[in-house]
This record gives C-alpha cells, structure tokens and sequence, in this order.
C-alpha cells in the first residue's frame, strides 16, 4: 500500500531526497563551496518537479551543523528539519485571513484552532515529504502580515550558528500588497538572512521581484529518474513505474497521482467483488467473476489479488482491535466488514488470496481461479457455519 511507512533507504538521504534535478543541486553545491550564497533564491518549475524539495534541502544544508556542502542528517538541526521545527527556518505559504485580522497580526495566531489544526498539519506532511502538496481549507492568498513577519522575525533573532531562512512557498500567490512588502525586503535583505522563493508561475509575480532574486530554473524529471523514484519511494514494481513514469510528464506528483488513482479504483473493484461474494445475487457475482477474468492479464490479476488479500489483512488487523494506515473511506468500509465477521474467518481468508496468487504462477486458467476462490471465500466468511 502506498500510505505504509517505511524506513528511509540511505538512498534517500541528504541531496537525493530530491529527485534528479542534478543541475541545480551541482549550483547550489558550488554555492556554498565559494561561500557565494545569494539572499534570495527563486525556484521556478512546474509542479511536481521539487521546486520545494531543492529549497527546503538547501535551507537544511545551510544550518546543517558541521558545515559542507551535504547535510550530515545527524546533527541537532537536520533532526530539527526533519521535522520542520527548525528555529533558523520559517515557511511562509497561503494562509487563511483571520476574523477582524489588522495589519501588524501574528499571521498565524488570529486564525482559529482549527485553521491552526490544519497549518500543522499540512507543516507536518512536508517535513514527512517535500513533495507533498499543502492543503489548508481556505487559504487562498499569501498575506502582508506573514511578509511582514519576515523583517520583524529576521531583525529580532540573529542565530548563533547558521542562517535565518525564509522559505516562501507558492510564491506566485502573494497579492499586490504582499508584493510591495517583500519587495522592500529584498531591496534591504537584513542581514545573514536568506529567502527561498518557490513557484510555478514566474509570471504571476512581480517582474523587480524575480530580478532581485538569483533564478533557478527546475526543469521536468526525466522518466529514468520519475521511475527510480516510483519504485524506491512508493515501492512500486519496475514495470509499473515505468508505465507510471512514461505517463507524467516529467512531474512527480502528476506520476503519485496517476498510481494512486488506479490503487483507488482498483480496491474499490475488489471491495465490490466481496460484497458480491457475500451477498445473494449469484449472477452478479458470476459475471463480475467473468468480467475481471476477461482481459487474461496475469500480472494485472496478480496486483488485484494483492489488493484484496491486502485489504482482507486490513480487516483482520482491524478485528483483532490493531490500526491501520487506511484512507478515511476504506477505513468505514472495513470496520463495517469487519464486524460480521470473526478473526478465524478473516485468516481464512487471507490465506484462501494468499493460494489464489500462488495459482496464477502454475499457469491455471483465470477464469477458473477467480470462480474457485469467489466459491470458497463465500463459504468461509458467508456462510461459515455450513462446513
Ligand atoms: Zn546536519
């Protein structure tokens, strides 16, 4: 499943946690290398190529305690970064308008708990991935307050070690008055601070705005690199990504989109093959039968049976009074599932899938698999009584 944790693969540390984008990673290197680190940076690409990534990593290399042009992933202010609760790094975004918000407002403390809730929230899914999107209900413009913070913040803390950082994400959604704020900022950057801009319209910005700024053009991912980061990051089979990668348009987060969409329909596929296994209508269930075995694809049907030998070993995790990592939706339809039926059934089942799969390697007709596993999972969780 694409939402299970893993461990970080050492593959993903330091610089690679940003995918390709060797280029600007050699310039961003050779910046600190020549101690010719410029006050603002402004990432530009479109979306998903890890404009964010690349400005959230170079903030980590700049505080990274040891120094270097690599960050350590050891020392108290990577651990700081892995978190996003980074004393030096402050991120500016979208933000929802406070009730009565005047100029001078702390930009987040006039929102309420709730807003507050989703801020940290969506704070807490980039620091677990740069490249997740941040969703805050309502937030439909970066405000002046939250620029102005940036010169009240930068003047009051000047840090021991390392750079005060800003990083601005979205930047293109600063309104006119925001502009004209953090114009006045850059013409004056105060002191050792830096400012990292994102974006992925140049345009919508003012034009004195990306001139004071040295400009990093992202280009898309090629698909080589979309496929390595498919198969290490979301544990994707080779072929699958590869598919994956070829449809994405070089974007990372158009390549998660398009793997977790299928994932999505295809459970849902198998929920509905259980409730027709479960239920009365025994034609339905013949023809669903029929209609899944009908395109003859091996491999396909093999991932299917892992959807729903995973989603049964969802159920019994859940029955057996454990969490889950589930989408809300999912997670109502197993505790309903769950409920009817006992642990036994459930293992049952799981191992019946379990031999579905192993019949697929002997080269069994599909039809004939999928028929015999409908008929047996029918008789161990709908009617166990009858054996
Ligand atoms: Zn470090």
């Amino acid at each position: 499943m694409l939402s299970e944790e893993r461990p970080v693969p050492t593959r993903l540390r330091g610089w690679n946690r940003v995918i390709g984008q060797r280029r600007v990673k050699e310039l961003l290197r050779r910046a600190i290398q020549t101690d010719q680190v410029a006050h603002a940076y402004i990432f530009i690409g479109p979306e998903g190529v890890g404009t964010d990534a690349l400005a959230l990593e170079f903030a980590r290399v700049l505080n990274c305690e040891p120094g270097g042009t690599e960050a350590c992933d050891q020392c108290a202010s990577c651990r700081q970064m892995d978190i996003l609760q980074h004393s030096n790094v402050r991120l500016v975004m979208p933000l929802p308008v406070g009730k009565n918000e005047k100029q001078g407002d702390d930009p987040i403390e006039v929102l309420t708990d709730d807003q507050i809730a989703s801020v940290r929230g969506a704070i807490a899914a980039k620091a677990k991935d740069p490249y997740a999107s941040i969703e805050i209900p309502r937030a439909t413009s970066i405000k002046i307050n939250s620029i102005r913070a940036i010169k009240r913040e930068a003047a009051l803390s000047r840090p021991e070690r390392g750079r005060n950082i800003f990083v601005i994400l979205r930047a293109e959604e600063m309104g006119a008055d925001a502009s004209n704020s953090l114009l006045k900022t850059l013409e004056e950057p105060p002191g050792d601070t830096v400012l990292l801009l994102t974006t992925m319209d140049r345009d919508a910005l003012l034009p004195t705005i990306v001139s004071r700024c040295q400009q990093i053009q992202c280009e898309r991912l090629s698909d080589d690199d979309l496929e390595e980061a498919l198969t290490l990051r979301d544990g994707l089979e080779e072929s699958l990504a590869h598919v994956v990668a070829q449809m994405a348009g070089g974007s990372y987060t158009a390549a998660r989109d398009i793997v977790s969409s299928d994932v999505r329909s295809r459970r849902a596929e198998a929920v509905n093959f259980l409730r027709l296994v479960l239920g009365k209508q025994r034609i339905q269930m013949i023809q669903e039968v029929e209609r899944l075995a009908s395109d003859n694809d091996r491999p396909a049907m093999e991932r299917w049976l892992r959807l729903l030998g995973g989603w049964l070993r969802d159920a019994l995790v859940l029955r057996e009074g454990r969490s889950v990592h589930a989408a809300a939706e999912d997670l109502q339809a197993l505790q309903s599932f769950t409920s009817r039926f006992s642990v036994a059934d459930l293992s049952g089942a799981v191992l019946r899938v379990e031999r579905a799969i192993a019949d697929l390697d002997k080269n069994l007709y599909l039809l004939l698999i999928l028929t015999t596993l409908a008929m047996d999972l029918r008789r161990l969780i709908a009617e166990p009584g009858r054996e």
